[in-house]
């Protein structure tokens, strides 16, 4: 038999929580089974269904409800944090509850909000104008459908881009359509992120995850390798409940498309992301609007720009709460 791979810190941490918590835990496979602190916490006997595995190539301890719990909220039933199921980070005192108000956050919004005003005024936008298409010459045509999926693969809803001809140019507009299980329904679905599969294999593995505005950059990040995703219907759609699916994530790029409202939706993603996932960057195109125009141009995703005050407002909170937690 070979030696077990050595366990590391966040190992040992998240483990003493649950066995203190919820009494010892059961090997199975590749897990170590648990009752879940979150839905399983009422003395009944059930069947455990948190698992926990570390994965010594990232330092890293799994925590999965097979339920569906939120790791954020598992992790937090038992005085530990996100950031805990890294083996990098620093002690933390396990008798401070997570769950007490933070007066951080309210601080945290107002900066945010004069951050993205300071990052827009830097960049010197244009104020846009209306292009004038003329009139329509012709009917609206499907250009793709892009299909978003459950967890487990199964169809939530599609998203599908048309084009409609002008006289001097095209108008593009988007329509959502929720599938039933049966049919389809000409309406909104569930806030899923785009190619959900795959980013959660990411999430598993430690892969880097770019959360960019629309679905056609995402297909352009996958093309150059990458995997990314967005929400559904553009800039300010963008929810906690997308942010929840990255939970546990490592490193998050948000690519900023450069304009206003470009700005403002990529702050929003990265403050439901703050807390949730190691370390998130706030970047953009280093020629063009974004990550298409960047890549068209010839250049490289290590060519993507730092957002002024955005990108380094969010680096230097991760700094902060290790910090905080010493
Ligand atoms: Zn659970």
């Amino acid at each position: 038999m070979e030696p077990p791979p050595p366990q590391g810190r966040s190992w040992q941490v998240i483990n003493a929580a649950l066995t203190a918590a919820m009494g010892p835990g059961k090997d199975r496979n590749r897990w170590t089974l648990y009752l879940c602190p979150v839905h399983e916490a009422d003395g009944q006997h059930h069947t455990p269904s948190l698992g926990v595995r570390y994965d010594p190539a990232q330092g890293k301890t799994i925590v999965r409800c097979f339920a569906h719990c939120d790791d954020k909220e598992v992790l937090s039933k038992v005085n530990l944090q996100v950031r805990d199921m890294w083996d990098r980070l620093p002690e933390r005192n396990p008798n401070r509850s997570q769950r007490q108000p933070d007066p951080r956050v309210q601080q945290n919004q107002s900066a945010r909000m004069s951050l993205v005003d300071k990052a827009i005024e830097y960049a010197q936008f244009p104020i846009p104008e209306k292009p004038n298409l003329g009139e329509p010459t012709g009917p609206a045509e499907n250009v793709c459908t892009y299909v978003y999926r459950w967890p487990e693969g199964v169809i939530a809803g599609a998203v599908t881009r048309m084009r409609t001809p002008h006289e001097y140019g095209e108008a593009k507009s988007f329509w959502q359509a929720r599938w039933s299980g049966t049919e389809w329904e000409h309406t909104g679905f569930a806030p899923v992120p785009f190619r959900l599969p795959e980013v959660l294999d990411a999430v598993d593995r430690g892969r880097e995850i770019y959360i960019c505005e629309g679905e056609k950059d995402v297909q352009r990040a996958y093309q150059a390798g990458l995997v990314a995703t967005c929400n559904a219907m553009g800039a300010g759609s963008w929810t906690p409940e997308h942010a929840h699916y990255l939970t546990g994530a490592g490193r998050v790029v948000v690519i900023a498309d450069r304009d206003r409202p470009g700005y403002r939706h990529a702050a929003k993603v990265a403050e439901t992301l703050h807390g949730r996932v190691g370390e998130v960057r706030v970047l953009q195109a280093a020629a063009g609007k974004d990550l298409s125009d960047h890549l068209d141009a010839g250049h490289e995703i290590e060519d993507l720009q730092r957002v002024p005050y955005l990108d380094r407002h969010y680096q230097q909170q991760r700094g902060r709460t290790e910090t905080r937690s010493r």
